[in-house]
Formats: C-alpha cells, structure tokens, sequence
C-alpha cells in the first residue's frame, strides 16, 4: 500500500521520456534508488514516490488523483483529454511546467510514390492513427471527411499493409517516414513533454513540496538555454 502523505509522481517506465525523467528528478535533488524494476520507487531524500507506468496510463493517473503529479507527452495529454471530454471522468489537469525533452510532432504522411498532396486529397480517405481523437478534431477543424483507424503501433506500416491511405503519426527527425517511403504533410500537433498536477489536490504538505520543487525547475530549465 501507498503511503498518501508521499507526493505521488507517475513517469514513464521504459520508452522515450524514461531517461529524461530520471535525469530531471535528479537535478531536482530527488534520490531514487531505480535500480530495481518496480512499479513503485520511494525517494530517500524526500516524501516522494515514483511510480513507473506506461505514459499512456499518466493523464489518467493524474486527473484521477491516483498520482499528484505525471510527466507525460503532451500528444498522450491531449488525446486523453479528447477521450474524456464530454464524459463524466474528471479530464482536468494543472499544467505546471512545458519541460525540455520528448520533442515530437503528429504529422499526417502518405505513400511517396503518389507526390505532394494538399488538403483535399484526404477527402474519404483512411488515416492509421494512435491519436484517433486528436485526428478528428483536424479533421472537423479542417472541414475534410475522412476516417480514422486506430492503431497502438506499427502505423508507418499501415499504407503498405493496406490498412489505410494515410498516416497521422509522431515524428522527430523524419527517418521512420522515409524508411517507410512515406511523405510528411501537414503538422497536427506540436509536442513536448510536460509535468502535470491533480487539480484537486488540497494537501498542503504536498503543495508545499510541489513549491519547494519548482523554482529549482525553473533553474533547470533556465541552466539548460
Ligand atoms: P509505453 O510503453 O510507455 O506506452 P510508447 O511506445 O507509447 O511507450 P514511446 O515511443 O516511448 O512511447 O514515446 C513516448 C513519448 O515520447 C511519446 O508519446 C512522445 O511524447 C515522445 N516522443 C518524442 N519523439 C518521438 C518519436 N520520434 N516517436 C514517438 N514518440 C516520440
Ligand atoms: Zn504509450
């Protein structure tokens, strides 16, 4: 069982933002003994618990208060808003800091053979998506009927495999598209990755610790420009 009185932080168990998060929790001056493949890592310096989760699991987390804190890609934060949005679960988060890694972009691609596309080449077409709510609100935005197909991975391959006409997927340097002989279009989202807060979290020694964290964060942040 969690001790409640320990400041809650979910981060990413193994993946992109694992290192980064690690590192950042360091420089924070939170020592964790990570070594260990658990779910849970208690500091040793401060009232915190680490816990280590798959990053899609982190908005969630957070807006249940299950977790005070989460460091999450702002793509995972706006799809599981989307997804909850209209519902009756909480989708609120504070967002406290945008932070200085995970830098990505969900951009729509297609078979490179077919050439520069605009916009209305999309008209009914099927996109592969891991960000189906994220692609619906382009697509409404942009006023193009076309359909998403969810996929939790392998998108780049979908058009070859004949599961889609397009793709809408996260891309950093471009190198997977063009492995896949894929073109990028359009830019839906920018991301980066970013530390939230349960909004209702009223615990003042928990407050007082997120307090105490983030001007040293701040310093972080500014020693890195
Ligand atoms: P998990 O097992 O935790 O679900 P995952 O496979 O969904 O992991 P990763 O590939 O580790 O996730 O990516 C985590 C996050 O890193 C992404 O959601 C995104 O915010 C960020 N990111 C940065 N660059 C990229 C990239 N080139 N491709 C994918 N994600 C990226
Ligand atoms: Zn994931």
């Amino acid at each position: 069982m969690m001790n409640s009185n320990r400041l809650r932080i979910a981060i990413q168990k193994s993946g992109r933002l694992s290192k980064d998060c690690q590192n950042l929790l360091k420089q924070l001056g939170v020592k964790l003994n990570l070594r260990e493949q658990r779910l849970i890592a208690h500091s040793t310096n401060m009232p915190i618990d680490v816990l280590r989760v798959r990053d899609d699991d982190i908005p969630g987390l957070v807006m249940d208060g299950v977790c005070d804190l989460g460091i999450v890609g702002e793509n995972v934060l706006v799809e599981a808003q989307a997804e909850r949005a209209g519902g009756t679960q909480n989708a609120e988060v504070i967002k406290l800091s945008k932070l200085d890694f995970g830098y990505c972009r969900l951009a729509l691609a297609w078979p490179q053979e077919l050439g520069p596309q605009d916009k209305s080449w999309f008209e009914g077409k099927r996109i592969a998506t891991t960000y189906p709510e994220i692609l619906k609100q382009y697509l409404q935005r942009e006023k193009i009927s076309a359909s998403a197909v969810m996929l939790t991975g392998s998108v780049e391959v979908a058009p070859r495999a004949g599961l889609a006409d397009a793709i809408c997927d996260l891309v950093s340097t471009g190198a997977t598209l063009e492995a896949n002989g894929l073109m990028q279009g359009d830019t839906i989202l920018e991301s980066n990755a970013c530390l939230i807060q349960n909004p209702n979290l009223t615990d003042s020694n928990k407050l007082a610790l997120i307090d105490k964290l983030m001007p040293r964060l701040k310093g972080v942040r500014q020693a890195k420009e």
